[in-house]
Formats: C-alpha cells, structure tokens, sequence
C-alpha cells in the first residue's frame, strides 16, 4: 500500500541518479573541496541528491510491462522517459527488462533514457515533477473501473487533470488510448471540460508518430490486437496559462 511508497518531498530532492546513471553530472570535484571557511555544520550536511544532466520529460502513467516505454526509448534519444507504476512485481519486471536491454545494446547505447518508478500517479506526481517539467504524458489503457462508485478511481478526473496541466509544460501533449467506449468519452469530456486543455484535430494526432507507438507497442494494445477490439485514441493539448 501508499504507506510503503517511496517519494520525496518537493522535486529537487529527487534522486534520479540510479534510474539514469548515464546521466549524472560528476560533482566529485565540489565534494572533495568544500570551502574553507565553511562553517562545520555545513560540512557535515547530508549530500544533495546526484544531480543528471537533464530532466525528465516524458511520462507514461500507470506503464505495466514498459512496452511504450521501451519503443519510444530508441525514438527519442535525447530525452529521458519515466514509466510510473504501482505494482511492485511489474516495476521490478519493468527495471530488470530496461537492465537486460542496456546490456544488450552497450555498443549502440540504447535505452539508457528509458526508467522505470514505483509510484501512485493518482496522490504524488507533483512531488516528482516540477510545474511545466514535462512535455508528454501517456495515459494507456487505463484500469476502466466501470462501475459508478468506482469512477473516482479513475486516473482521469477533474482533480487529477489539474495535476496533469501543473507538470505539463504548455504545448504538452497528453495521450490517452483505451478499448472502453464509455471510459474514452469519460476522459475525453474530462479534459475537454478543463479549462488548461483542448483536444488535438484528428489530423494532427494521426500525424504524430507516438500516436502509432501507443496503438501496436503498449501490451494491452497487442492484446487488444489479438481479441479483434477497438482502440479510442484522444489527445489534448496544454495551453497557455490566461493571463490575469
Ligand atoms: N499502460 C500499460 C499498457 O497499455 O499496456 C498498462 C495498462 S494496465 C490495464 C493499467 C496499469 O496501471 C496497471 O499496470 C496498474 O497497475 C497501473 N496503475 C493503476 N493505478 C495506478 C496508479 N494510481 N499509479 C500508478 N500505476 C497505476
């Protein structure tokens, strides 16, 4: 349960350095010589987290098994990409799968902007990122949770859009995919209805090659595939803050 989620307090005391240690910006040097006259509480402060050479920006919420994760990896090399999950057994498969890949793939250095995190999206996900941190955020096939009682469950919600717009930097993009009609209508009237998002035009989403990743590379998309089911694609845009 929560309790036993690990999350920082604000977004700068986040230690990214174990999800991308490719990236982490060698302050060895700062360490080794601390000012002089630097007062000995400061000496024996605790470290700051390693710090990486860049941000993450792209989420994919509720990720599963990493099949988007690990597709979109290659296609976006220069940016680092998170898939959050809740399930400790499926964060572990996810870490060991992106481990296994970067091996396979040392020469080439593939996936090595690919991580994986344990967390619950729907309480902490403004405590990993900062207002406007990210550009992209998937929302893939999530658990419909089809009775009534059980919407405020769901992972698009009035309140949890207002989350979503917070990371999101304007012209971010969210993706949602789902097979539920009823749950596609739901998300769709959620965002449309928020105040800090529109929907994208059919054309833009077809054009948009993440769009595709999403449709055949995510697991629940392969299952789908195979029982023959639709797949309702909605994409929304971050806009711009009003100015007051
Ligand atoms: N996105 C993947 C795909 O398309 O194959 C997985 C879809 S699966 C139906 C939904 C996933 O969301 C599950 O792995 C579930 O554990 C995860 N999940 C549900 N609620 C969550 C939450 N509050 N925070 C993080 N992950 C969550």
């Amino acid at each position: 349960s929560d309790h036993q989620l690990i999350y920082p307090p604000h977004p700068d005391q986040m230690d990214w350095s174990s999800l991308y240690p490719d990236y982490v910006v060698d302050e060895a040097q700062d360490q080794q010589t601390p000012a002089p006259e630097a007062p000995p509480d400061q000496l024996s402060a605790p470290l700051k987290p390693k710090r990486i050479s860049k941000d993450v920006e792209v989420a994919d919420i509720g990720c599963g098994f990493g099949g988007l994760l690990v597709a979109l990896g290659p296609t976006m090399p220069d940016k680092l990409i998170l898939g959050l999950e809740i399930r400790y057994s499926v964060t572990q498969y996810v870490e060991d799968r992106i481990k296994a890949l970067r091996l396979q793939n040392q020469e080439a250095k593939l996936y090595r902007n690919v991580g994986v995190l344990r967390a619950n999206t729907m309480k902490f996900l403004p405590n990993f990122f900062r207002k406007g941190q990210l550009s992209k955020v998937f929302i893939c096939f999530p658990d419909p949770h089809f009775k009534a009682r059980k919407h405020k469950q769901r992972i698009v919600s009035t309140t949890l859009n207002s989350e979503y717009a917070y990371v999101l930097r304007p012209g971010g993009i969210v993706y949602t995919i789902t097979d539920v009609p009823d749950l596609h209508e739901w998300m769709v009237q959620h965002f449309e209805a928020h105040p800090s998002f529109e929907r994208v035009s059919e054309e833009e989403q077809e054009a948009d090659p993440c769009v595709e990743i999403m449709r055949t590379e995510t697991e629940e998309g392969k299952k789908v595939e195979r029982h023959k089911g639709q797949k309702h694609v909605a994409l929304f845009r971050r806009l711009e803050d009003p100015a007051w």
